[in-house]
């Protein structure tokens, strides 16, 4: 059986373990906080064997050093960032696939956030994790890619099945509901998630996981071709990447 246990990390990130009973693996994917990560194996009774890192920043690799003395698992992560983030035991690039047990993560480059940023798509899980590319409603900020390598990588993530469970490295939803709404204001299947995030949160919990499919259907960032978004922003004849840098530009001033 496989299962995956998410957890509130630092001020606003996730923790996820994916757990193969099976094999007893167990894979964290990035280490936001060693602490959070150690409580939460501690919770389920997990040994951890691996972690998957998706990028440099600090607030996805802090727990490396800790986490590999206390455990001795293995690390993980893009070749492009395996100066910054040292500790990789092994360098990922586009088509690995990564075996823990009868896990296998395929490794998506994803450009964007970061120049070497990196996914995983895990299909026994049923689950993509998207790091700082995907997030519920909106997408990571262009720290070093342009808008078209942002968008292009969202392309990948667009074509995996659509009732794949998307887990991302934050919590970002309701900021990002307030925006998409705004670009996006008839659109009843983001009203939909909006409302629901509003329950989500005032009950403390988190809005992550969600299928790839609500967020085709709600997440601006992914629907760049859409003719109300598009007729909103004044950009009917524009092309994909020219919508979507100004929904990524409108965003960071929002
Ligand atoms: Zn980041
Ligand atoms: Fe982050």
């Amino acid at each position: 059986m496989i299962e995956i246990e998410q957890f509130p990390c630092l001020s606003d990130n996730f923790g996820v373990l994916v757990h193969d009973e099976k094999n007893g693996r167990t894979v964290s994917i990035d280490a936001p906080e060693a602490a959070a990560i150690e409580t939460a194996l501690s919770r389920r009774g997990w040994h951890l064997t691996d972690i998957l890192v998706t990028h440099k920043h600090f607030d996805h690799i802090d727990g490396l050093a800790p986490l590999k003395d206390a455990y001795g698992c293995a690390i993980a992560g893009p070749k492009a960032e395996a100066e910054a983030i040292g500790m990789l035991d092994e360098e990922l690039v586009e088509g690995d696939v990564y075996k823990a047990g009868s896990l296998a993560f395929s490794v998506i480059e994803t450009p964007g956030h970061t120049l070497g940023q990196i996914n995983f798509h895990c299909p026994q899980a049923n689950a993509l994790f998207a790091g700082d590319t995907l997030f519920s409603l909106g997408c990571g900020r262009l720290f070093e890619g342009s808008a078209a390598d942002m968008f292009a990588s969202l392309e990948k993530l667009k074509a995996l099945p659509p009732q794949t469970h998307l887990y991302c490295g934050h919590e970002y939803t309701k900021a990002n509901a307030d925006f998409a709404l705004s670009v996006d204001p008839g659109n009843d299947a983001l009203k939909l998630r909006a409302d629901q995030v509003l329950v989500l949160r005032a009950e403390g919990m988190p809005t992550l996981p969600v299928t790839l499919e609500r967020e085709f259907a709600a997440n601006p960032f992914l629907r760049t071709s859409d003719p109300a978004i598009r007729a909103g922003l004044g950009m009917e004849d524009a092309d994909d990447v020219a919508v979507f840098a100004e929904l990524r530009a409108r965003k960071d001033r929002f």
